[in-house]
């Protein structure tokens, strides 16, 4: 009826369960949500996954944080707004005064939007003076941006979505892109399909992708690098490279060449696995193909060499020419919906946003234009460092927003005591978390949902997302409550709405000096590089790779062998990765009632040959033991692992038994990314369950 017709309201927002990027309508009365349209997204057009068409009742779950929360001994009370900022914004005056800047760390989060995330940065440097700020790319993506980095200038996708679909060949690995990243999955698919691509996977899991490959491979846990490199020797020794491509385009061959020589194939079977004979084929393969695009993930970054590994994708581009035309290129496919944002707006220990070393003279002279503070030079201490500082007594007080560090971080034991020895800890996020439990004070945060913004797809892909619904009662938007601290602590911050924080960002950023609100009207989108006349770069390096001779270099990466492999204690290979059906450690997806029944709790995959060696049957409990932690899970046993390997998900209902209970503190050799899928455990039945 038209009176009803009044009330229902259509608004468009951005996917918040990962970096796909898909856009759609959301039609509510109030706050309920009758449904999702998608229609005009430029990554999804009329699709979506379960989690973005179903996964949204949790705004409305009556485990909503709706009042802030004042540690009070053993307990939390219940506090005003005015009184938990108050004493958040006294505490860090005091503790700066008492023990310096430094003694403050600060965690923005990847679902938070650009504008929030660059707040926060802002905050640590300006308000605070610490470089003491990271965001979750630490433990995810930021080994393929620094491999990026090295070789080709920019640490983000080569292209879109779309041009990953005109690749004549599209090679994933370590990468479960059916679950994780599942329109985008679905869009390789149709290609394939359609006769246009072929897909290789490379993964040590047979996941759904892999089941539709035309060629899967397995190789041994932590070898990519070997593989790859061994498939460049072979390229480069027999003629079949790019030779103009390289004389034109690219420095550094002489000193690559040398940096591969002992990568026999001989020896790449016997490191990774895979038969000599294979390799050569897929060398071949690969220097004939019309395009390749190289799709990665966890599987390579959350290792010791993750950077290393990422650089060895990047230099096989290189040398085959296949960088800078439709369907080639490097696509590192980012987990949380603004990862990449995250990693733009500046959340880093070392740069401010858009990639800007704080100590290069003339990002240190726009600053100061801009701010009124002049920026440290020095690094500061990235997520993974925190919890030993904290130990040590020189981290005091740490803010997280959005992010569920007791679950997602590696060795997550090892956190609970650096949480315990911090002074004053400020947890941000819609509900009670398990990192909230260590909390001095606990802020309630606005959903996506409820605010606007922007957000960055895996693609550079800037979109709005508009205001479906009213905060919930007694939230607020993450850039409000840290506008509000900073004005407590004497900022001149003027904001009204994140607009305005979207134009400060376009001053301090060569990426975003064309990026306006304007622009990004309803479904208008832009991928960064954007120029001043708005014009934006969906496809990179077509004309020149981002060195100043424009061109890329070759990078001499180093193979780092597993730091964990198994001894007779620890016999087994553990691998985590996500559920379709959920994101992340799980906090939000659990609190939709239909996803929550169909998935309801993590679980252990057991080869079906580790099974009737164990006599093991599934649904059984059993108990996984590291030297780090023990949790106990039901085993499921299936296919898709073989051997002595293990996956566990890491959306877990229960901390007790998160994976990362397991996991050790070993990292990527560069960016200090927990090397999470490098751990071994042994497997014990329980009976008694
Ligand atoms: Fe959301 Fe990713 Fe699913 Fe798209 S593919 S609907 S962005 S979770």
């Amino acid at each position: 009826s038209a009176a009803r017709d009044r009330y229902i309201k259509k608004t468009k927002t951005v996917c918040t369960y990962c970096g796909v990027g898909c856009s759609f309508d959301v039609w509510t009365d109030e706050r309920h949500i009758l449904k999702v349209e998608p229609g005009l997204g430029h990554a999804n057009g009329i699709s979506t996954c379960v989690k973005g068409k179903f996964g949204w009742d949790y705004v409305n779950s009556g485990e909503r944080l709706t009042t802030p929360l004042i540690r009070d001994g053993d307990r939390f009370r219940e506090a005003s707004w005015e009184e938990a900022l108050d004493l958040i914004a006294w505490r860090f005056g005091e503790i700066k005064a008492q023990h310096g800047p430094d003694a403050l760390a600060f965690v923005a989060s990847s679902k938070s939007t650009n504008e929030e995330v660059f707040l926060v940065q802002k905050f640590a440097r300006q308000v605070i003076g610490t470089n003491n700020v990271d965001n979750c790319s630490r433990y995810c993506q930021s080994p393929a941006t620094k491999g990026l980095s090295l070789t080709v200038g920019i640490g983000g996708d080569s292209g879109t979505i779309r041009d990953i679909e005109q690749a004549s060949l599209v090679i994933t690995i370590g990468s479960n892109t059916a679950e994780s990243h599942p329109v985008l999955a679905t869009r390789v698919k149709r290609a394939q399909k359609l006769g246009r691509t072929k897909v290789i996977v490379f993964d040590l899991r047979e996941h759904e992708m892999a089941t539709r490959a035309d060629q899967f491979i397995r190789p041994k846990p932590g070898t990519d690098f070997v593989w790859i490199s061994a498939v460049n020797k072979f390229i480069l020794d027999n003629g079949l490279e790019d030779a103009a491509f390289l004389r034109d385009r690219v420095n550094g061959l002489d000193t690559y060449r040398e940096s591969i020589s002992t990568y026999t194939l001989d020896y790449a079977e016997r490191e990774t696995g895979i038969p000599a004979a294979t390799l050569e084929a897929l060398a071949r393969q690969i220097a004939a193909e019309e395009g390749v695009c190289v799709l990665w993930a966890m599987g390579v970054t959350q290792q010791c060499g993750g950077s290393d590994t990422s650089a060895a994708i990047s230099n096989m581009l290189l040398i085959t020419g296949n960088y800078g035309r439709t369907g080639t290129g490097a696509y590192p496919l980012r987990g949380h919906n603004n990862v990449q944002g995250a990693g733009d707006m500046g959340a880093m220990p070392d740069q401010v946003s858009g990639y800007q070393k704080v100590g290069d003279p003339m990002v240190v002279e726009k600053h100061q234009r801009e701010w009124g503070i002049t920026l440290r030079p020095e690094r500061g201490l990235d997520n993974t460092q925190l919890m030993d500082a904290a130990l040590e007594g020189t981290l005091k007080s740490l803010w997280i927003t959005g992010e569920e560090m007791s679950l997602t971080d590696a060795n997550a034991n090892h956190l609970a005591e650096g949480f315990e020895a911090l002074e004053f800890l400020v947890v941000q996020d819609l509900y009670f978390t398990n990192t909230a439990r260590y909390a001095d004070v606990v802020l309630p945060a606005a959903a996506s949902l409820e605010k606007e913004g922007t957000f960055t797809s895996t693609e550079r892909r800037i979109q709005r997302l508009y205001r479906v619904m009213e905060p919930l009662r007694g939230t607020k938007a993450d850039w409000e409550i840290t506008l509000a601290v900073a004005q407590r602590m004497g900022a001149d911050w003027t904001y009204s709405h994140p607009s305005e924080i979207m134009a400060e960002i376009a001053r301090l950023t060569p990426y975003f000096t064309g990026v306006t609100y304007d622009r990004l009207e309803g479904y208008q989108t832009l991928c960064w590089p954007v120029a001043e006349d708005g014009t934006d770069t969906p496809l990179l390096y077509t004309e020149r790779f981002n060195f100043p001779d424009g061109k890329a270099v070759l990078y001499p990466a180093a193979y780092k062998p597993r730091q964990d492999p198994p001894t007779a204690e620890f016999d087994l290979h553990l691998n985590s990765g996500r559920m379709l059906e959920h994101f992340h450690e799980g906090n939000m997806t659990f609190q939709v009632h239909g996803i929550a029944e169909k998935a309801p709790d993590a679980f252990v995959e057991v080869s079906p040959e580790l099974a009737a060696e164990r006599n093991l049957q599934s649904g059984q409990w059993v108990r996984l033991v590291s030297p780090h932690g023990a949790i106990r899970l039901q085993a499921l046993v299936t296919g898709r692992v073989s051997g002595n390997e293990l996956y566990v998900p890491l959306n877990v209902r229960k901390a007790e038994n998160a994976v990362n209970r397991l996991t050790g503190s070993q990292g990527d050799s560069q960016t200090n990314t927990p090397a999470y899928k490098d751990t071994s455990v042994r497997m014990e039945l329980l009976h008694d369950v």
